[in-house]
């Protein structure tokens, strides 16, 4: 866990989902292969030839960018992908149900966070993925669909800022009580540090287990 920047009084954490508010490598995986089995289908190519072509298209970005990392949703967009058929994709062929199970102590963890902090979810995935995986951690009640930015909610994805806006808007607080909290710096933490929130990195969901005193102990 790495904290970038915390406000004096944080009022409201807002949490990237996946690989965040779960730990499932494989899952997450599956995800990208899923939706290049999509792309490859689309232009009549392989899926192997298809992960080459885009692996050079994310390493020659990132060459142009100063090294940072673009979301799976950007590279599928500048494929030509809209961003109704990246959702239908997901919502179609993502299956949280095989991967995931029951989470306890998240769900305490949330408890004890709830108390303190408003708590919202700001996705990549789209909202219906967002709550069946909820659904299955066994912590829907903490983010119902009112508290879930998904790539559906403004058809756009992180790392645009306007996610995170949008998550405080709904929270009803200012976004420099804000603090975002996700597993990857360029994707979750870049665009919440430009609205003026505060950022934690995590390896996983075991930080989050522990949030709660780093946030404290500072
Ligand atoms: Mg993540």
């Amino acid at each position: 866990m790495k904290i970038y920047r915390l406000p004096e009084k944080p009022k409201a954490l807002l949490f990237d989902m996946d690989m965040t508010l779960y730990s499932h490598p494989v899952y997450a995986q599956s995800q990208v292969d899923t939706l290049l089995v999509r792309l490859a289908a689309r232009y009549g190519k392989t899926f192997e030839e298809m992960k080459g072509e885009t692996d050079v298209y994310r390493s020659e970005w990132a060459q142009k960018h100063g090294g940072e990392t673009i979301s799976l949703s950007k590279v599928i967009l500048d494929y030509g992908v809209g961003m109704a058929e990246n959702i239908r994709w997901r919502e179609e062929d993502y299956k949280p149900e095989l991967y995931l199970k029951p989470d306890p102590r998240l769900r305490e963890t949330l408890e004890r966070l709830a108390r303190s902090y408003k708590l919202a979810v700001v996705t990549n995935n789209t909202v219906s993925i967002a709550l069946r995986t909820f659904g299955i951690l066994g912590t829907a009640e903490f983010f119902p669909c009112s508290r879930i930015v998904g790539l559906d909610t403004l058809g756009i994805p992180k790392p645009h800022k306007s996610l995170y806006l949008k998550a405080a808007e709904i929270l009803k607080t200012e976004a420099a009580s804000c603090v975002s909290i996700g597993d990857r710096y360029d994707i979750d933490l870049v665009p919440s540090l430009e609205a003026g929130m505060g950022a934690i990195l995590v390896d996983g969901v075991e930080d989050v287990y522990n949030l709660e005193d780093s946030i404290h102990g500072i």
